[in-house]
């Protein structure tokens, strides 16, 4: 059963506030706009994107290794990056009703969206991103700093540190995962834009001369992520931009684009920097950023290729092409079907009934279980709803604890998708799970 793309957003939207993955942030205060918890569910899928980037960029690879840089950063950083003076969007009015959005993603520059005035907006001004605040007991302007508007900047300030503790030489990457924060004129479509997000980053040192070879590799590497996750090959592009879209100091972007419910939109940017970023904090801080090899007197500041990633959106995506609804036995079943490597929960321990002669057994399949994978325990309700409320939150396998199990010392597992059932015998059930679950 096809799900409306029109549909699919509210009942995405819906399901993770039902089941627990996404709450709207201080809500018993009546809700603190635009910023989102993540609940029980919801954080472990956020996790798993993480560390499924985390392993495919850093873990199986030894030419890139990880950081976590801090947050709060000075304004050198930010104007030697160019941030101060160039991290802007244009911001208009409306006149009429007081509405305020950004220049570059309306649709008519001459109709306001919010009261179909005509005319009405102001001339666009250009509103910095980045969240100022001060460090220490005094506010003055000596006190400013930022919060990261992305993650990159540390990788750049620590590239000779990097360079010197780990023994990489050009090609290499320094990546790194964590909290940005944009002050957006318009955050919405729910986590999709938001003013406090989770980016996954690399910055990839290459030879000048190999910058093109290795855009080209991150590009297809990047693509072949998301699809070997699962997600459908009709629901992701690559786009590259167009010659006049590129920021002074790229020399090829392309992004990873999403079919979201309002149309196609970015989860990811691979972009070919140059020697920008090195050459900036070198002039401004007086620190030479290059690579130096020492065997062939080779002396030279490697070019950049920067795949740049959501975690939180990506996370989202993830949801919206997972989510289905099937027609059985005449009753719709929603269903997530995401890859086993994302779902929240790997296993799900079902006592058929609450009466105590399953329960020891089931809180003893349990303990086999969950030093391996990330479980739940239910004992609550009819068995048919427990399944249901697995499948809803992308649960592969539920594995029952009956009356037979006393005897047989056996135990059903039901597998999400098919919805097949096996019988399988306790002391095989670890090893009957791995050869289903990949790490
Ligand atoms: P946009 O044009 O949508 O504002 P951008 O091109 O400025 O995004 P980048 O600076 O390239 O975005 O950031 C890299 C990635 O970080 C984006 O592809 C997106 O997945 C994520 N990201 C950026 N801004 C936000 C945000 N406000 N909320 C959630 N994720 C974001």
């Amino acid at each position: 059963m096809g799900v409306n793309k029109e549909e699919l957003f509210d009942k995405v939207v819906n399901l993770s506030k039902r089941r627990g993955f996404v709450f709207q942030s201080a809500e018993i205060y009546g809700g603190f706009r635009s910023t989102y918890d993540y609940g029980p569910v919801g954080v472990l899928l956020l996790r798993n994107v993480k560390e499924q980037w985390w392993r495919s960029m850093v873990q199986f690879r030894q030419d890139v290794v990880g950081i976590d840089a801090a947050i709060l950063s000075p304004p050198s950083i930010w104007e030697a990056s160019g941030h101060l003076t160039n991290f802007t969007d244009p911001l208009v009015d409306c006149r009429e009703c007081g509405s305020r959005f950004r220049q570059d993603k309306l649709e008519d520059l001459n109709s306001c969206p919010t009261c179909d005035s005509k005319s009405s907006f102001t001339e666009a001004r250009q509103f910095n991103l980045m969240f100022k605040t001060n460090a220490g007991p005094v506010i003055d302007s000596a006190a400013e700093v930022y919060l990261r508007p992305e993650t990159a900047q540390g990788m750049f300030t620590n590239f000779t540190n990097v360079l010197n503790t780990s023994r990489k030489k050009p090609p290499f990457g320094i990546a790194q995962i964590g909290k940005s924060f944009r002050n957006e004129i318009t955050p919405g479509n729910f986590v999709f834009r938001t003013r406090e997000f989770e980016q996954m980053e690399m910055e990839y040192f290459v030879p000048p001369a190999d910058s093109d070879k290795w855009f080209e590799y991150w590009c297809k590497e990047r693509m072949d992520w998301y699809l070997n996750l699962g997600m459908k090959a009709d629901s992701l592009r690559l786009r590259i931009h167009d010659p006049d879209e590129l920021s002074h100091y790229a020399r090829a972007t392309s992004d990873i684009e999403f079919s979201f419910p309002w149309g196609w939109d970015e989860l990811e940017g691979i972009a070919n920097r140059t020697d920008f970023d090195l050459n900036q904090h070198a002039q401004a801080s007086g620190n030479k950023l290059e690579y130096n090899d020492s065997g062939t007197g080779e002396r030279y500041v490697p070019h950049v290729i920067e795949p740049a990633a959501g975690a939180t959106r990506t996370a989202m995506a993830f949801l919206m092409d997972a989510y289905e609804e099937e027609e059985v036995n005449g009753e719709v079943r929603n269903v997530l079907k995401l890859d086993h490597r994302l779902s929240p929960y790997k296993v799900a321990v079902l006592p058929l009934s609450k009466k105590d002669e399953l329960i020891e057994p089931s809180k003893e399949v349990l303990d086999l279980v969950q030093p391996h994978w990330m479980c739940d325990y239910d004992q609550t309700q009819a068995i048919g709803r427990r399944y249901r409320r697995q499948d809803e939150i992308g649960t592969p396998y539920c594995v029952t604890i009956d009356f037979e199990t006393l005897e047989d010392k056996a135990v059903t597992v039901r597998e999400r998708d098919s919805m097949n059932q096996d019988r399988v015998p306790i002391n095989e059930l670890v090893e009957y799970l791995s050869s289903h679950l990949a790490p």
